[in-house]
Formats: structure tokens, C-alpha cells, sequence
């Protein structure tokens, strides 16, 4: 019997039809998958199940991988690593289908890690296929005018269309966790602002969302020494407040951030 560490945000799926439902959102047979956390192997079981060409897995728990290896043998190549450390664009040629019921402390600084560090237009995966917690995908899938509009949302929108599967309630895991959950979708765009420096991107956010209760002139005028004209370029109010601005405009704040330092 596993007991299930809390510290690695161990919560494991057990809802038959919820990890049904996952592995039919997608094709899989023939594909090259990569799952986070497998964790016990219940998504494993139901990936294996659709026939796939080849499945990667990364657990960080040295028992769960251990218990991988012996249930599943070379079915599976087995990882033994945490995936902060892991350089994803080096385990295989083959673009990866990603599946993750993702451990919730770090799921947004993985989510970041990914996006920050793809090469300019080259997608080391075609689609991912994530549990978050509830109230963190609403973050992520949010659009501006919203409260929950931030630099997660900024973020991710740079780069990935995305869109909620389902929100999944916590009796479908074991131990049940305090949160309920929600299943999102995410997928390379074709067309994506080019920064010089993506932790630009990161930057600007911050500066802007770590102050998003007061008015945009404040934040404005610390990125840009008060140059205004940046602000009538871009038809940007500077009385409205950070979560008022659209996606483009943040990208576009990046962009003019970005040339007056080139
Ligand atoms: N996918 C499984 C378990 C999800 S729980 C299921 O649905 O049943 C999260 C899993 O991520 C656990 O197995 C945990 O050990 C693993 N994990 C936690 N931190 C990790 C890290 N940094 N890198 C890789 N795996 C991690």
C-alpha cells in the first residue's frame, strides 16, 4: 500500500470514468506521450490502453517509480527526476502529447518553465493536457476586464491557445484534496509576438500586476520614465487599471519596453 506524500502534492486520480474521459480527448495511438507524475500509474494504465508508439514518464517519488518499473516494466521509459530540472527538448525527437495531473505547488512554475523556455518557433510538444487546481485554471484561461486576469493568463495566451475541458470534483481523487479541479487544454499558437527576451514578458507583468489595484500611470511611468508617447502610440488610458488592458496590448508594452533598450 503507497502513502501518499503530501509534500509532492501527491493526490492520485481514482474517478474510472474522469481518466477515461482524458485519454479520449485526444488521439493517442501511434503517438509519443510524456506524463507528469504518473504517481501510481493510474492515467499510465489508460494511456498504455490506447496503444501509443512510445510513453515517457517523470515521477520525482523514488517508491512510486520504483513501483512504475515493476508494474509496468519496459513499457514505459521511467524518470526518476524532478521535472523542474528536466530538459524536455533533449528525451525525444518525436513531438510529445503531454498529460499531467500535475502536482498543485509547482504547477504554475512548471506551466512558466515551459513556456519561457520554448525555442522561438520550435514546439517540442503538439498538445498539454493538465489538471490544476480550480481557482489556478481560472487564472490561466482568464481575459482581461476580469479579477482574475493576470500574469499567468498574460502568459500563457503569449504563446498556447487555451481552452477548459471540464472542472473535475476532488471525491474523484484519493486522498481527496481541499480543492476541486479543472482539466485544461492547451495548444501551440501559429502566430505569437517574437521578444528578445521572454523574461521581459515576465517583467513587465510584474511590474504592472504587483500593484493591480492602482491606476496604470503608476506602474507606466516606472517602466518607461514617463515617456507618454508610448502610452498615445498604444491608446492606452492611464487612468484604468491593470486588468483593463487586452492581451495585445501587454504584448505590445513588451515589444516598445524591449526597443527602447536595443
Ligand atoms: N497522475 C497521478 C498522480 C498525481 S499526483 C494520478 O493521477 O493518479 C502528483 C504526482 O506528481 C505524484 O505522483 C508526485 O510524486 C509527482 N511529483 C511531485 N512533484 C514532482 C516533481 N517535481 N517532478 C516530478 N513529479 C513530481
Amino acid at each position: 500500500m503507497i502513502k501518499a506524500k503530501k509534500s509532492l502534492g501527491q493526490n492520485f486520480l481514482i474517478d474510472q470514468n474522469i481518466l477515461k474521459k482524458i485519454v479520449n480527448i485526444v488521439e493517442i495511438k501511434n503517438k509519443t506521450i510524456l506524463e507528469i507524475g504518473p504517481g501510481t500509474g493510474n492515467l499510465t494504465s489508460h494511456i498504455l490502453s490506447k496503444e501509443p508508439k512510445k510513453v515517457f514518464v517523470i515521477e520525482k517519488d523514488k517508491n512510486l517509480a520504483l513501483k512504475l518499473l515493476n508494474d509496468f516494466k519496459d513499457k514505459i521509459k521511467i524518470i526518476n527526476k524532478d521535472i523542474l530540472l528536466i530538459n524536455e527538448k533533449k528525451l525525444d525527437d518525436d513531438k510529445f502529447v503531454v498529460f499531467g495531473n500535475l502536482p498543485y505547488n509547482i504547477s504554475t512554475e512548471i506551466l512558466s518553465k515551459w513556456i519561457l523556455n520554448l525555442d522561438k518557433s520550435k514546439f517540442w510538444f503538439s498538445c498539454l493536457i493538465l489538471m490544476f487546481q480550480k481557482e489556478v485554471a481560472e487564472r490561466i484561461i482568464s481575459k482581461f476586464n476580469s479579477s482574475k486576469y493576470g500574469r499567468i493568463s498574460i502568459l500563457s495566451n503569449w504563446k498556447l491557445d487555451v481552452k477548459k475541458i471540464c472542472d473535475i470534483k476532488s471525491n474523484s481523487f484519493s486522498p481527496r484534496p481541499k480543492v476541486n479541479s479543472s482539466l485544461l487544454y492547451f495548444k501551440p499558437k501559429q502566430f505569437f509576438f517574437d521578444f528578445d527576451n521572454p523574461k521581459n514578458l515576465e517583467k513587465v507583468t510584474k511590474i504592472f500586476f504587483n500593484q493591480r489595484r492602482k491606476m496604470l500611470k503608476k506602474p507606466f511611468n516606472q517602466l518607461f520614465n514617463g515617456n507618454i508617447e508610448i502610452a498615445r502610440k498604444l491608446n492606452i488610458d492611464l487612468s484604468l487599471r491593470p486588468q483593463n488592458l487586452d492581451f495585445e496590448t501587454y504584448y505590445k508594452l513588451v515589444k516598445e519596453y524591449e526597443s527602447l533598450r536595443s
